[in-house]
């Protein structure tokens, strides 16, 4: 997820600053690469299981990892952050030698790894995982306790990694197909993680629930949710048939979420109309509460929203619109589609996922209040951006670009579609990018091709001004003697960008480049189109 608030962003910027300043180290680069000891390998399965002890806020377990030998190779990396630590791994019967370096662990396999073949180890772990201190920011394990003294755990890990709290390939370029999870924790409490539930096994003092996951699923979206929950379902109809809504809450807010949660299908039914079908049906729905603000684990969807509209109540386009829909609810669920379903290759391209999730709040107002309200929302989160820095960051060293991924974003695919300038053509392109990277990682360059493809337009020098520089182009304007002038400054190399405008109320295209061009018209003024995110500049 990674919603912005105001204060969030200053701590971002905060931090970026000081990231810009450093060098990049070579456990960044460990962690944002595509190794040697992670290329040979194609990850097909895992079975994680864990016991969470939260009196001791302590964790151990072990992870199956399956994988398709790609080509010959004898060490495996696996990350693992510290302070856990990498007890033992095993293949085929016999230990393996492990060189840790930092939250890198280098595995030695000794058995032959022939090409094509499916091969398993296991790799054990245990320790006191990272404490998330502001969840979802940082990440970690959250260890809380609810209103009756019971614990109430979550993890989260966007941007850090899910190595923070169990051993895996942390790279989202290969995405493991499918996945099994146990999590056993002490009698009174459950865990809730992602995909279906399978069965709960009752053991002395502890019970163990175990979860399947059978769609491929994001590093970051697994999660374990451990609290004194309480279980409601519906069945949603949706585009492919019947897909189970199951609501995991906390005990004593049971009544509230029962009223509050008739968003849920209100949302789907906005998104599949937008971007076609839920990407998982064969998992589920599932809302979780959780004692943080919200991510968009797959499939379980974590929630802390406090059952109300907003974001925490507050509006973040301060048009009133933000108050219509609860924001997590919203921009949580639209993540199934660009975050889990399409996913990024690096997190340097995280607007894929944050700038559609962002506009798909505005696409639900659209469906469920009209046009002119999903219009006026988007415009109205302008005044949380920036153009501090670049939308897209640094490739390779996992990090991400400026927060303006978010309103800026959003409002970046809003101007595309004046550009297409035909809604059921936009909406075509919206469901076809679901349809064409279905359950893939893709870059930003696989989402220009597809868009360049689509529009009749060459978006390339747009999406260089817009993700890549941070510059707002501004339209310079004359109107003399019943002749406009016009020209882009401002302007990336190539930029064309069409642009609607109005003179006396009727509309009129005109096509502005970097150099002066006029137009007659009838009148002394002209009216921008305010879906355009553009600044203009009269004479
Ligand atoms: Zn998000």
């Amino acid at each position: 997820m990674k919603s912005f608030s105001f204060t969030i962003l200053i701590l971002c910027f905060a931090s970026n600053v000081i990231s810009q300043i450093n060098h990049h180290t070579r456990q960044d680069t460990l962690r944002g690469s595509i190794t040697p000891e992670r290329e040979w390998w194609d990850l097909t399965y895992y079975h994680l299981s864990l016991e969470v002890k939260p009196d001791e806020k302590y964790i151990s377990g072990k992870n199956i990892i399956k994988y398709k030998v790609l080509k010959p190779y004898t060490v495996m990396q696996i990350d693992l952050q510290a302070p856990l630590k990498l007890t033992k791994a095993i293949q085929n019967g016999k230990a393996l030698k492990v060189k840790h370096d930092g939250n890198a662990h280098f595995i030695s396999l000794p058995d032959q790894q022939k090409i094509n073949t499916q091969m398993s180890l296991e790799v054990y772990f245990e320790g006191h995982p990272k404490e998330a201190v502001r969840a979802p920011w940082d990440g970690g394990f959250s260890w809380k306790k609810d209103n009756n003294g019971n614990h109430f755990i979550a993890t989260s890990c966007q941007g850090l990694g899910a190595s923070v709290w169990w051993p895996n390939k942390d790279h989202m370029y290969d995405e493991v197909d499918s996945m099994y999870i146990s999590v056993t924790v002490p009698n009174g409490l459950m865990n809730v993680s992602n995909g279906k539930l399978m069965k709960v096994e009752k053991n002395n003092n502890t019970n163990t629930s175990h979860w399947f996951i059978a769609n491929p699923i994001n590093n970051y979206g697994v999660n374990v949710n451990i609290g004194d929950y309480v279980n409601f379902s519906e069945t949603y109809i949706g585009e492919k048939g019947d897909l189970e809504l199951n609501y995991y809450v906390l005990r004593d807010n049971l009544a509230k979420a029962k009223k509050h949660f008739k968003q849920t299908p209100m949302t789907l039914r906005a998104f599949e109309h937008w971007f076609g079908p839920y990407p998982f049906y064969e998992d589920g729905f599932k809302l979780v509460e959780v004692p943080y603000l919200g991510m968009e684990h797959q499939s379980s969807v974590t929630y802390g929203n406090q059952y109300q509209n907003g974001y925490l109540g507050n509006d973040l386009s301060g048009t009133g619109w933000g108050l219509e829909f609860d924001f997590i609810i919203i921009h949580e669920s639209g993540h199934e589609w660009f975050a889990n379903n399409i996913t990024y290759i690096d997190i340097a391209d995280m607007w894929i996922h944050e700038s559609f999730t962002n506009y798909s709040e505005s696409l639900y107002l659209d469906y469920h209040f009209g046009k002119k309200a999903a219009s006026e929302y988007v415009i109205g989160t302008r005044r949380g951006i920036r153009n501090d820095k670049p939308i897209i960051g640094p490739y390779n060293v996992n990090k991400s670009g400026s927060g303006d991924m978010y309103p800026k974003g959003g409002n970046l695919l809003h101007t595309i579609r004046q550009i297409v300038n035909d809604d059921e053509k936009w909406r075509e392109i919206l469901r076809g990018l679901n349809s064409t990277f279905y359950h893939q990682t893709v870059s930003t360059q696989q989402i220009e091709d597809y868009m360049n493809q689509k529009i009749d337009y060459d978006l390339t020098a747009f999406f260089n001004q817009y993700l890549r520089d941070t510059r707002i182009p501004i339209l310079e304007y004359v109107i003399e003697n019943g002749e406009l002038k016009y020209r882009w400054t401002e302007v990336v190399d190539n930029f064309d960008m069409p642009l609607q405008v109005f003179v006396n109320k009727m509309n009129q295209w005109i096509y502005p480049t970097a150099e002066w061009q006029s137009i007659k018209i009838i009148g002394t003024a002209i009216e921008i189109d305010p879906d355009f995110y553009i600044y203009a500049k009269s004479e």
